[in-house]
């Protein structure tokens, strides 16, 4: 079999990537080092309190930008994949919940615009300056808006000013700060640390389109999974690869762990970042920007908890929602080095699939070092002493939940729970940080990693080299597809396509 380009990794970004270029008439292999695709879009199952079998999401828990016309929604209906959708509830798919005050983030800028100056009603210019910032950033993403114009537009503003230089420059009030800052943990970084750029395309995107995807990763995956072969593309899985090889200046294809050689004169490394670079030949990016990836830090890791509610439970109010339960006002709790707990949670309520149970999943910080006692053991041969770590961990969130959620108390049946090891050993992230390499300051924009490399035939995707969050890593696909075909007709194709 002769094949144009190899893709590795079947995360959301490879499969894009893949689709993109078979639409164009290339014949690309995706390489799996798992036994099922989808990377961070996997699903994994687990007998109830039932009995029954249930599947739990790994990192599907809400998507932004799905309404019709939307950019999630168009770049899905480009690549030819029906993925079942549901919206959030439009007044509140959001809910910040500090201890003694909640806040409801409603969808569309305007009523979060409104709903901001409800809660601080002292301070209409700096909510009305923060907003129009927001969706003036927005729309020089040029992918976000499909704008092949402003590509090449490279506003190094938006990447080297930080969120909270924003907040410090409108002096907003620590209350208003917290309510702008509560959804940081859908990018984890501080707001010292994130760029203007991520923080309006991830929680903008959020607050334009919030969906579920009924079914989860797997209703992604699977019809993602099966266009590409449609069109002519390939997946292995059980199939890491070890390294790309070039000839000369060229791309010639990659050696597989087991030494198998597929040749092809394009590969694109849809990985962690930091395992891309494991992957390559060193002098693929100059040494600084190398160092600088090497650098990089990496995002906090997230410890889950999975279950499902009792059928009794009344989710009036509850459900069709996100819960954040925040430990205090503070915008940067969620990334307090110092913490030795869980100590903030999101809690997350699945739209039930084919009269399945109503599922939740509860999602805190989780720092690696806390599980340093099991680096070197294996996925389901840890000991006793993890179970008890993880079951106190799981008590704790399970306790917050009951106290601002009691609607659920007593409803609630823990199935299993994840940590950062879990992500590294079924997705390959070598810290299990949540979204892999943080998108902060020091690697976007001018510092971020490059899709190109030195060699020919040679890039680089995935969610670490763009924006984290299935819409971000999906762009990369698009965008590093785009570099292969050209960006400006890529862009031109997908708005004609889906307009
Ligand atoms: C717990 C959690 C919750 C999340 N919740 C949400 C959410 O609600 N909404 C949202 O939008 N995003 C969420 N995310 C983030 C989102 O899921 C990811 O950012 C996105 O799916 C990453 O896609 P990707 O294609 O970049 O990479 P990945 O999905 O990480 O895929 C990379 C793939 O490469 C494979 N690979 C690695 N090394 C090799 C090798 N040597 N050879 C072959 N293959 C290899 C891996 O096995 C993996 O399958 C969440 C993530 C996590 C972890």
């Amino acid at each position: 079999m002769s094949y144009s380009t190899i893709v590795v990794g079947s995360g959301i970004s490879g499969l894009s990537a893949a689709i993109v270029l078979a639409k164009h008439g290339r014949r690309p292999l995706v390489l799996e080092a798992h036994n099922i695709p989808g990377g961070c879009m996997q699903m994994f199952q687990r007998r109830g309190p039932d009995g029954r079998v249930v599947r739990f999401d790994t990192g599907v828990h809400y998507v932004g930008s799905l309404y019709p016309g939307q950019i999630m929604w168009r770049l899905l209906n480009y690549m030819g994949a029906e993925v079942p959708t549901m919206p959030l509830d439009r007044e509140c798919f959001d809910r910040i919940s500090f201890p003694g005050s909640e806040f409801c983030v409603p969808v569309g800028w305007d009523n979060v615009a409104a709903a901001l100056k409800r809660e601080c009603p002292d301070e209409p210019s700096a909510i009305e300056a923060y907003v129009a910032k927001m969706q003036q950033v927005e729309q020089s993403l040029n992918w976000h808006v499909l704008d092949a114009e402003v590509e090449g537009a490279y506003d190094r503003e938006l990447y080297e000013t930080s969120l909270q230089a924003l907040l410090d420059q409108l002096s907003v009030s620590p209350r208003l700060r917290s309510l702008i800052c509560a959804q940081s943990s859908l990018y984890a970084v501080s707001a010292a640390n994130v760029p203007l750029a991520i923080h309006a395309a991830v929680v903008g995107s959020a607050i334009e389109g919030p969906h579920y995807v009924v079914g989860g990763g797997d209703a992604i995956t699977n019809p993602l999974v099966a266009r590409l072969r449609e069109l002519g593309g390939e997946l292995r899985t059980r199939a890491p690869v070890r390294r790309v090889l070039v000839d000369g200046d060229a791309t010639r294809g990659v050696e597989l762990a087991t030494g198998e050689v597929i040749e092809a004169e394009e590969v694109i490394v849809a990985t962690h970042p930091r395992t891309a670079l494991g992957m390559i030949p060193e002098d693929s990016y100059r040494s600084v920007l190398r160092k600088r990836m090497a650098d990089a830090e990496e995002c906090v890791g997230a410890f889950v908890v999975y279950g499902t509610l009792d059928a009794s439970a009344d989710l009036t109010g509850v459900s069709a929602r996100n819960h954040y339960l925040l430990r205090d006002a503070d915008p940067d709790c969620f990334y307090d080095p110092q913490l030795d707990d869980p100590a903030d949670a999101i809690v997350n309520l699945p739209p039930p699939v084919n009269g399945g149970p109503q599922l939740f999943s509860a999602m805190g910080s989780a720092r690696m070092e806390w599980f340093g006692r099991w680096q070197e053991s294996k996925t389901l041969k840890r000991d006793a002493g993890y179970t008890a770590l993880k079951n106190r961990l799981t008590g704790n969130i399970m306790r917050m939940i009951e106290q601002r959620i009691p609607q659920l108390s007593g409803k609630l049946h823990v199935v299993d729970a994840s940590t950062p090891l879990t992500l590294r050993d079924y997705v390959g992230y070598p810290q299990g940080g949540i979204y892999g390499l943080q998108p902060g300051m020091n690697s976007q924009g001018r510092n971020g990693i490059r899709r190109r490399t030195r060699y020919r035939g040679l890039y680089l995707g995935g969610a670490g080299t763009g924006t984290p969050g299935i819409l971000g890593a999906c762009v990369t696909g698009f965008a590093v597809a785009g570099a292969i075909l050209g960006t400006d007709e890529l862009i031109r194709e997908v708005r004609g396509a889906t307009d």
